[in-house]
């Protein structure tokens, strides 16, 4: 949490929630993703909101993070995306009741050594995004490893896919898919029989083939369509986003012609103007890329960010918006992401300006205060 920002972020857990029984009902058992606070949106909040709706089961990304949320009352299974990485990371395993994915021998290696109960472990395959991951022919050597250490119990087994957001790449994700597959088989053929999860939201909506027994849903779940922007954008709108953030205004002022504003004078008004200074900058996670490129909401209104985005502070263009009735005084907000409609800003659009993608947008602005 940014303690000295003024940002208001909205959290709509209705939106989420919303969300998850859309994606349930096209990829039936969906474990929400909350790493990383989910994705901003407040890690025990959204666990707490999703419990009544049937997840049972929530994904962080470190153990750490499913120490936090199992200590904040969360009863459901807890499953580390990161796995642990050091030794009270290997410690909370069991007490917590948290699985954590395993993709390296040297992780498997350590927890044969670090914990002598029994623990219940998610087998994490490479089939293709080379980030984490046992390669498939290690098969051999784990299920080895699993016959020596019966304490360590395999119940699932998962892989990632790197381009299931890009339809025109389809022929990865299904090659990335029939790996996975073969893998799954082989493990069940060893007699464990362990839950298969491999699609992430862009697969719960786009590749009906990557449906296994359990589905983890991010980004779809706070209501960024994954697809936007694609061929494929009408299977992700009916995606309602969840984050709406806005600033205070500090100040309303005139421009005149062939006066720069903001450092460096990067923008100089080509006629007299009437400009907002609003209480956004950098430091509060507003990137300063949107410095002349981004774009706020006033009342329904798009006005654009002139000059350079400062460490609190970001200057916008509101001429003419007085003579449409709708004059911008001190105290008023303005809204970054969300607002009311026409001007209403989507999370698509914001990460375009700011040249990132939702998933940054959201996890940076989300450090602001939040409220639900
Ligand atoms: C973050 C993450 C997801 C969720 O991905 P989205 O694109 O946000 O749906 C799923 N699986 C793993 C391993 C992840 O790290």
């Amino acid at each position: 949490m940014i303690a000295y920002s003024k940002l208001q972020v909205r959290v709509d857990l209705e939106a989420i929630t919303h969300n998850y029984r859309l994606l349930k009902e096209i990829g039936g058992r969906i474990i929400p993703v909350i790493k990383s606070d989910a994705y901003g949106h407040g890690l025990c909040e959204v666990a707490r909101a999703l419990e009544p709706e049937g997840a049972d089961t929530c994904a962080v990304g470190y153990v750490h993070e499913g120490v936090q949320l199992r200590d904040s009352g969360y009863a459901g299974r807890i499953i580390s995306l990161l796995g642990p990485v050091d030794a009270p990371d290997f410690a909370a395993l069991g007490p917590r009741g948290i699985v954590p994915f395993i993709g390296h021998a040297d992780t498997l290696g350590a927890l044969g050594r670090e914990v002598s109960d029994p623990v219940d472990i998610a087998l994490k395959f490479d089939t293709g995004m080379s980030r984490l991951g046992f390669r498939p022919e290690q098969l051999p050597e784990i299920l080895d490893f699993c016959a020596r250490h019966p304490h360590i119990r395999p119940v699932m087994v998962a892989s990632h896919l790197a381009v299931a957001d890009e339809p025109q790449r389809s022929g990865l994700t299904t090659e990335q898919c029939t790996v996975f597959l073969e893998v799954v088989d082989q493990l069940r053929g060893a007699g464990y029989a362990v839950e298969a999860s491999l699609a992430n939201s862009a697969a719960i909506l786009g590749h009906e083939q990557c449906l296994c027994d359990s589905q983890r849903a991010g980004i779809a779940l706070y209501g960024a369509n994954p697809f936007e922007g694609t061929e494929w954008r009408h299977v992700g709108e009916a995606l309602l986003p969840a984050m709406e953030v806005s600033a205070p205004v500090l100040s309303v002022h005139a421009l005149d012609k062939g006066q720069g504003i903001s450092y460096g004078h990067t923008y100089v008004a080509e006629e007299d103007m009437l400009v907002a200074v609003v209480g956004v900058g950098y430091a509060d996670c507003y990137s300063r890329g949107l410095s002349n490129r981004g774009w706020m909401n006033f009342r329904g209104h798009r006005v654009p960010v002139v000059g350079r985005v400062c460490m609190q502070m970001t200057c916008v263009d509101v001429t003419g918006l007085a003579g449409k009735g709708e004059a911008v005084r001190v105290g008023d907000v303005v809204h970054l992401l969300g607002g009311p409609a026409p001007g209403r800003i989507l999370p698509g659009e914001l990460a375009e300006w700011w040249e990132t993608i939702p998933y940054e947008v959201f996890c940076l602005l989300g450090m602001n205060p939040r409220s639900y």
